[in-house]
């Protein structure tokens, strides 16, 4: 059984994920407000440290298979894992795509959101909205006997509905123990395959949604993945305990 390859959280267990994902949701939340024209990508980063060390929490990108930041920064085209750099500073008309994680008593909550900088244009807003609904359509989805396969094809069918693709090369994953655990969640697919959605699994759904085409590529940094046709891409995600009442969204501020 498939099933078995899934770690079921206790509601213990559950618990401290969402004491992680009450940090994740209030550091987004500070760092959203921080977005702002003038600001560095690596001042974002030192913001987003020091939110989490004051609230007692470790930051679970840092070091994470040699990542050197505590928060992935991606601006504009690029699509996710941007390095926070002192040389790359917003500037009205921008989006940027924040996106973290934290341990609490070795528990692991992750998030990500994409903040409009200043003015943006219409079209980029629409991005980023249908992005954010393509993530909530993803979350109705997380209903116990419901399959992996529902959710990507949610995500895919609205992003898709609204002219703009979804990425490929990135899905989401079970989260707990260990920031990535099995089983990978797509955000694209076909409803009603893969595995059965069970009481007990947190999963972290984050789509990546471009303007333009699906295809990315990685810099000569070996972590910024960007758009390969140069056009923007958004981001957002939650951490979610699928309950016996629907999902829960753990990365909330509380
Ligand atoms: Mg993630």
């Amino acid at each position: 059984m498939p099933v078995a390859t899934v770690e079921l959280k206790s509601p213990k267990e559950i618990g401290l994920m969402r004491e992680a994902g009450n940090i994740v949701g209030t550091t987004l939340r500070i760092l959203s407000e921080h977005a702002q024209p003038g600001i560095s990508t690596w001042e974002l980063d030192k913001i987003a440290a020091s939110e989490i060390a004051k609230r007692g929490a470790i930051p679970a990108f840092l070091n994470y298979r040699g990542f050197p930041a505590t928060l992935c920064v991606s601006v504009n085209e690029e699509v996710v894992h941007g390095i926070p750099r002192k040389d790359k500073i917003l500037k009205s008309g921008d989006i940027v795509s924040l996106d973290f994680g934290v341990i609490v008593k070795g528990y692991f909550a992750d998030a990500a959101v994409t903040v409009p900088v200043g003015k943006v244009a219409a079209g980029v807003q629409e991005l980023v909205t249908v992005t954010r609904q393509s993530l909530e359509k993803g979350i109705d989805e997380m209903q116990a006997d419901k399959r992996i396969g529902d959710i990507g094809a949610a995500v895919q069918g609205w992003v898709e509905s609204k002219g703009f693709s979804v990425v490929r090369s990135f899905v989401g994953h079970g989260i707990g123990r260990a920031l990535h655990e099995d089983p990978p969640v797509p955000n694209f697919g076909k409803a009603g395959t893969g595995l059965r959605l069970a009481p007990g699994m947190v999963l972290a759904v984050e789509p990546m949604v471009n303007m333009g085409s699906h295809d990315v590529r990685i810099l000569e940094d070996g972590w910024t993945a960007v758009t390969r046709d140069g056009k923007w891409s958004a981001h957002f995600e939650h951490t979610i305990a699928i309950t016996q009442d629907g999902p829960e969204i753990l990365t909330m501020e509380r």
